[in-house]
């Protein structure tokens, strides 16, 4: 890949330009590009549904035995990890996130299509008690035209969370990547390709989701959406969805609570507090974002955490030992600014960060450094709403029942963390949550086996777990009639 081509997508089994704009993605650590390409236009939105529309139904894929669907994930896990170096750079540059990071996520994609090759040729199809003369199954079945939709944050691992399972299944996919990190998708599309998936079955669309987004999730032989991304936009496809009748999986962001009791092992919740807020940059739908700490430990701890916080390595992404890089664009840390802003006019304090760094690549990049605000309720717009960067609202609490109001007081519930000793009381305390996964001892932790997803505006379904390749299945109910007899109603004897 040099500057100066112009990258192809992959529509409907060929490699060719998109009809749309010609524009640049950006290192966010220097704003240089690193590839031009022409976005899709709606055209191209048609041509890659269609293809994947004729690739279901004669590429003999959603034929295929379950085992022969599975080989074909099994080279696609395959050549990820043979590539990973490669794809793990790539990643760096198109998001500007660490390479240790970049590296782990390349990695789970991997590991993301060993598993659903796994689940779907180990899928059961039951036969369920029969209640007469008949045996009656549960059977599954693939959809047809899968579309994903996936954000910025974290490319080629939501890519695989949502096309591992959607082709396991049977189906065709239409991948809308986000506008700025369109490259990691193009390279999964190169690799099914290489792995021998069927031509047509993989479409990759990079553009504006406003426009490509939307026409695909209201194409009449789209069969079901996997969004992952704002809330708002969550929202706007959940209502074409149901104008369709169609399934949709809504993976949303969050504002997660992170609770330090009295008993905690300090050293295990400052580790864990600070990875759950400011790795990724904070650029992540479960960060810890809301800490609290109980009072008589509030002091001491904030010490501890903000003296470690002060500590972490901002910097060049490519730098083995950076911890955090640059968040994803210009405007982005923009929101960020006026988030802090905003908590600072509502009487917030600073106890650390608040100021753009300075010099070297901190004055090309879009650096933004840890930051811990204090002195704030929960009801305050930054501890309700999304700031998704390394901002950090720090609030004592005193009571438990205080502590459970407040945790759950948002219209986001996706994840939660506890630190505590006391294996009973956090077992108690994390029932009280109200959020898809909670955290005890730990925080940030994903295994593609447990499943995955948010109650409120953090969105709808889950995903992962070797149940989600069901999400991209119809169930049929079929029965096979045994009786010695014409059914009685009509009254026929047999043999007359
Ligand atoms: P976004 O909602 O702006 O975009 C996500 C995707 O949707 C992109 O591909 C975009 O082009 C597309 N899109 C935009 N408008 C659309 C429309 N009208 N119709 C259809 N598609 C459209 O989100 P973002 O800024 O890319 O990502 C950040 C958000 O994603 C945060 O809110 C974060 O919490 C959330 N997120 C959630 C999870 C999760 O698993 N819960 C994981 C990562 C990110």
């Amino acid at each position: 890949m040099t500057l100066e081509q112009t990258l192809p997508l992959c529509i409907a089994g060929t490699w060719r330009l998109g009809g749309g704009a010609r524009y640049a993605t950006c290192y966010p650590a220097t704003g240089e590009p690193v590839a031009w390409l022409n976005a899709a236009n709606l055209d191209d939105v048609e041509a890659a549904v269609q293809g994947a529309h004729q690739a279901f139904l004669h590429s003999g894929w959603a034929q295929r035995k379950p085992h022969e669907r599975a080989a074909v994930l099994y080279r696609i896990a395959g050549l990820i990890r043979e590539r990973a170096e490669e794809l793990a750079q790539l990643q760096r540059q198109d998001n500007g996130k660490p390479i240790n990071e970049t590296r782990a996520l390349v990695a789970s994609a991997a590991g993301t299509f060993q598993f659903f090759a796994a689940a779907c040729e180990t899928l059961e199809e039951t036969i369920t008690p029969s209640r007469g003369d008949f045996v009656s199954m549960s059977l599954y079945e693939p959809m047809g035209v899968v579309a994903a939709i996936t954000p910025w944050n974290s490319p080629i691992a939501s890519e695989a969370q949502k096309v591992a399972p959607a082709l396991a299944a049977g189906n065709a996919v239409v991948i809308k990547p986000a506008e700025i990190t369109p490259l990691l998708a193009l390279q999964l599309a190169r690799i099914c390709d290489d792995a021998g998936l069927p031509k047509g079955l993989v479409s990759v669309l990079p553009g504006k989701g406003s426009l490509l987004g939307d026409a695909l999730t209201r194409h009449p032989l789209v069969k079901r959406v996997s969004f992952t991304g704002g809330t708002g936009t969550g929202k706007h496809i959940a209502h074409i969805a149901a104008d369709k009748m169609m399934p949709v999986s809504l993976e949303l962001g969050g504002k997660s609570p992170t609770i330090v009791l009295e008993d905690a092992d300090l050293d295990h919740a400052v580790a864990g507090v600070l990875y759950g807020i400011f790795s990724s940059s904070g650029e992540a739908c479960i960060a810890g974002s809301r800490l609290f700490v109980a009072r008589k430990l509030y002091e001491p701890f904030m010490a501890r955490l903000t003296a470690a916080a002060a500590q972490l390595r901002l910097g060049d992404p490519a730098d083995e030992r950076t911890q955090m890089g640059p968040l994803i664009s210009a405007a982005h840390r923009e929101s960020v600014e006026r988030y802090v802003a905003l908590g600072l006019a509502a009487g917030g304090r600073l106890r650390l960060g608040g100021q753009r760094p300075s010099g070297g690549l901190f004055d090309q990049g879009y650096f933004y450094p840890p930051t811990i605000l204090e002195g704030l309720g929960n009801q305050q717009q930054v501890c309700q709403e999304e700031i998704f960067g390394p901002v950090l609202v720090a609030m004592p609490f005193d009571s438990e029942a205080e502590l459970v109001e407040q945790a759950n007081d948002s219209l986001y519930a996706l994840a939660a963390g506890i630190w505590s000793r006391d294996y009973k009381r956090a077992w108690a305390l994390g029932r009280k949550l109200q959020a898809g996964t909670v955290w005890i001892n730990t925080y940030k932790q994903f295994s593609i086996s447990t499943p995955f997803g948010g109650w409120r505006d953090s969105g709808l379904g889950r995903e992962k777990g070797r149940l989600g390749i069901l999400q991209y299945m119809e169930q049929k109910s079929l029965y096979w009639g045994m009786n010695e007899q014409p059914l009685a109603w009509a009254g026929v004897e047999a043999g007359q």
